[in-house]
């Protein structure tokens, strides 16, 4: 099979057909052999209606739903696991992305060798205020953290080869930086294609102000876990030994400093209480790195390699 194009969707019942018949269209006149994925990530409206009448006219499309919404990120990994294509689309379901970028995002991953290709809205149509600038901000940190140059992490049209698929998982509110997470799986060919954005037209965004806010957590949370995920010791237990010892120190001081002059109480000094507090949360520290150590001593993922396919002798 030549294509997978894995949609995830939440109320967008208006863009369904619409969206359908341009694919398919874009499909036959390339001559692709493809399967659409929907996942209905807990729609209330009548997405899955649609869907069911969709799948009926056109053998190619295949549909999952969720049984309440449990977010992109967990509908992407969910459509990921079944694709058969050879390469991966993904797209928005609300036509801002155009399918007619599909068979260069192809052209890309088949011939120029990318891993993953990701879209570029260079020419944004969404809020400028509370969409592109954030958005600006976030790329850039991105960008700056984990070494990709990339533009625009969270377009949702991008392009993938079979196997990174298989190999990412996204959870949480990884959707964002995806482009990262295969990073760390050892693909690094990631490639970009500017694309045509075009206004919502039907229905409403369904991220929110939170967007902020989960955006910054989860960059903190890639900047944390691609540097220390698998050695967290190395991180809380310099710190937690760092602030102890600089609590030890000021605790010899006010020792040698009372038995010396006997002038003072030691809890008339300022420091005396820089001192408790840095010991306290030196051991704090020193045990959240022994707590993350042993969680990931049990995570099951500790070791899973992923070994190139012929590279084994
Ligand atoms: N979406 C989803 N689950 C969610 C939120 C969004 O599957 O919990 C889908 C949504 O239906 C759309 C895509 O993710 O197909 C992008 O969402 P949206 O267009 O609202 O984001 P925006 O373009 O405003 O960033
Ligand atoms: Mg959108």
């Amino acid at each position: 099979m030549d294509l997978s194009i894995v949609i995830p969707l939440l109320n967008e019942e208006e863009s369904l057909p619409e969206l359908t018949e341009w694919i398919q269209r874009v499909m036959t006149q390339h001559q692709y052999t493809y399967e659409i994925i929907f996942i209905d990530d807990g729609s209330t409206d009548d997405s899955w209606k649609i869907i069911e009448q969709i799948s009926k006219q056109n053998p190619a499309v295949r549909a999952i739903k969720f049984q309440r919404n449990y977010g992109k990120s967990a509908a992407l990994n969910e459509g990921f696991k079944v694709a058969q294509g050879e390469v991966v689309i993904t797209m928005d379901a609300d036509m801002q992305d155009s399918p007619d970028e599909i068979p260069e995002l192809r052209r890309m991953i088949l011939e120029d060798q990318y891993d993953l290709v990701s879209g570029w809205k260079k020419k944004r149509f969404d809020n400028t205020f509370t969409k592109n600038l954030p958005s600006k901000l976030f790329n850039a940190t991105a960008r700056k953290t984990s070494g990709i140059k990339l533009h625009d992490f969270n377009c949702g049209l991008k392009a993938y080869r079979n196997k990174v698929i298989k190999t990412i998982e996204v959870y949480g509110e990884m959707h964002r930086y995806i482009p990262v997470l295969a990073k760390w799986s050892g693909f690094r060919k990631i490639g970009e294609k500017i694309v045509e954005h075009r206004p919502r037209k039907y229905g409403v965004t369904k991220f929110g102000w939170e967007r902020f806010i989960n955006g910054f957590l989860d960059l903190t949370t890639i900047m944390f876990v691609s540097k220390f995920g698998k050695r967290p010791m190395h991180l809380f237990g310099l710190w937690g030994t760092l602030v102890f010892g600089v609590g030890l120190l000021i605790w010899v001081y006010l020792f040698i400093a009372k038995f010396a002059f006997l002038k003072y109480n030691m809890t008339d000094r300022p420091i005396f209480y820089v001192g408790i507090i840095s010991l306290v949360i030196g051991v704090q520290l020193f045990l959240a790195g022994f707590l993350g150590e042993l969680i990931s001593r049990n995570s099951s993922i500790r070791n899973q390699y992923l070994v190139e396919d012929k590279l084994r002798i």
